[in-house]
């Protein structure tokens, strides 16, 4: 079963949107597992989890003897996962991370808060150090249920319905066409004739024109990974 070990500070956030929904439904089913580590459980002798940065500075930082003592609380298969610290200064994440490390037995994630933890920890341990978007926010928690969100819906049986996650954005390196649903008309805006047509192939070419003028206009990047992806196809 594919499993995550989440070394956090506040424990109390989670499942949070992790246990609603289809992740949720998993969840309880034992599609996947969340092992919540509390880094309050395991104090220096010195009774804090965290203290002052050296070299002065505002805030406080995650001890490295706290962190031991909390990792050497998990199982040898456990510790074998690969490590990411959610951090604003890592590299962000993709879908295919996300497709990547839905194929593994599971991950481990550390959440920092305040300023954030000693490198030691990142360097002895070596953590990977991932970001979800080039802003700062409170503490990891919400970037780690993000990444673990990402994985957990393209395991097997969690959404039930390949055909969404085949259509996503980010499949094919391209954005998702847009998406309609009754009423027809919606104050004076009508859906595309074609997509009431019936005509499956009408609507599955509709589509894809779609999907490629947003991607050309909303992410000139990914749309250049669009056209040498699909030339080297033609080779
Ligand atoms: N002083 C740190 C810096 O400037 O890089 C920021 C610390 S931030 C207030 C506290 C924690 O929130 C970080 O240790 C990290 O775990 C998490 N965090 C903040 N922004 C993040 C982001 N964009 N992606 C992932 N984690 C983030």
């Amino acid at each position: 079963m594919w499993h995550v070990n989440i070394f956090t500070m506040f424990p109390e956030a989670f499942p949070g949107t992790l246990g609603v929904s289809l992740i949720g439904r998993a969840l309880s089913q034992k599609k996947w597992q969340l092992n919540l580590v509390d880094l309050k459980q395991f104090p220096t002798q010195s009774d804090r989890i965290d203290s002052v940065p050296f070299g002065g500075g505002s805030g406080m930082v995650l001890s490295p003897i706290t962190f031991e003592k909390a990792f050497n609380s998990l199982s040898d298969f456990q510790k074998q996962q690969k490590k990411f610290y959610l951090s604003p200064r890592g590299r962000k994440l993709t879908q295919q991370d996300m497709l990547y490390f839905s194929k593994c037995p599971g991950i481990t994630m550390l959440c920092g808060r305040y300023e954030g933890v000693d490198q030691r920890i990142l360097d002895f341990y070596e953590f990977e150090e991932i970001s979800i978007g080039d802003f700062v926010l409170m503490g990891g928690e919400v970037a780690a249920m993000a990444f673990v969100e990402g994985i957990v819906r393209l395991l097997p049986e969690v959404v039930g319905n390949d055909e969404s996650i085949r259509t996503d954005s980010f499949q094919n390196n391209l954005l998702e066409y847009h998406q309609y649903t009754k009423p027809r008309n919606f104050h004076g805006l009508d859906v595309p004739e074609v997509l009431v047509s019936g005509n499956h192939k009408k609507i599955e070419v509709y589509r894809i024109t779609q999907s490629k003028s947003i991607t050309k206009l909303r992410r000139p990047d990914l749309w250049d990974t669009y056209i040498s992806s699909s030339l080297s196809d033609l080779f």
